[in-house]
């Protein structure tokens, strides 16, 4: 994902290689999130007893946890919060607690405290899309938003804004509709030809246009 797309790039049309800013600016903090917490989870009591007391992350986030974490460090974090969970179910059934508690202590979304930080950094990154907007277009240095940020985005800048929004990514996915192509043409069985990497990769990057970063989910209802 760090290579230029200069040779793709024409009229100051924005980068394409670069992928989403705000999809990447969101995984970072995401994972940024996830490392520490794991970090605090392996070795602090307080941590572990923090985590059992919100039965851990939205389920999204447990299994990215999963992704980075090991045997160790995962039954460090999960000890506690399946004892939690026995002591609440020992509560329903004494009796003591109705069975609708179960439910509702469920974690959510919004609660999750990753949900949290991946929802504060792409709301400052997508303020910072919306500002670039507003600067000059000539820096070079303007990247594609992925569809579902660019959606969020043109529905919140003003209407002066939208057109250049709107044309830039046009030319910028026609550009990438164009790798695709010609990756399809130079793969076809009457005339192989070596595709270029840019158009190797086409597909993926499609992906993130059309899709947002693996490690991000649609913003739906919490
Ligand atoms: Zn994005
Ligand atoms: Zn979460």
């Amino acid at each position: 994902m760090s290579r230029s797309d200069h040779n793709a790039a024409t009229g100051g049309q924005p980068s394409i290689a670069a992928g989403c800013p705000v999809c990447a600016a969101q995984s970072k903090a995401v994972f940024d999130d996830l490392v520490a917490w794991q970090a605090r989870l392996a070795r602090s009591e307080e941590a572990q007893a923090r985590f059992a007391t919100m039965r851990g992350f939205c389920a999204f986030h447990m299994w990215l946890l999963q992704q980075i974490g090991d045997p160790l460090s995962l039954s460090h974090a999960l000890a506690p919060v399946i004892e939690a969970w026995a002591d609440d179910l020992d509560t329903v059934a004494e009796g003591s607690a109705a069975a609708v508690t179960v439910a509702a202590a469920q974690p959510r979304r919004r609660a999750c405290p990753v949900c949290r930080s991946e929802r504060e950094a792409g709301a400052q990154a997508l303020h910072l899309a919306a500002a670039a907007t507003l600067g000059p277009t000539e820096s070079g240095d303007e990247r594609l938003l992925c569809m579902r940020h660019l959606a969020a985005l043109l529905a919140d800048v003003t209407p002066k804004a939208v057109p250049p929004l709107a044309r830039a990514h046009a030319a910028g996915l026609r550009a990438l509709a164009a790798q695709l192509r010609s990756y399809l043409g130079k793969r076809a069985a009457s005339r192989r030809q070596p595709a270029t990497e840019d158009e190797q990769e086409a597909w993926r990057r499609a992906l993130l246009f059309v899709a947002g970063a693996r490690a991000l989910r649609d913003e739906g209802p919490p």
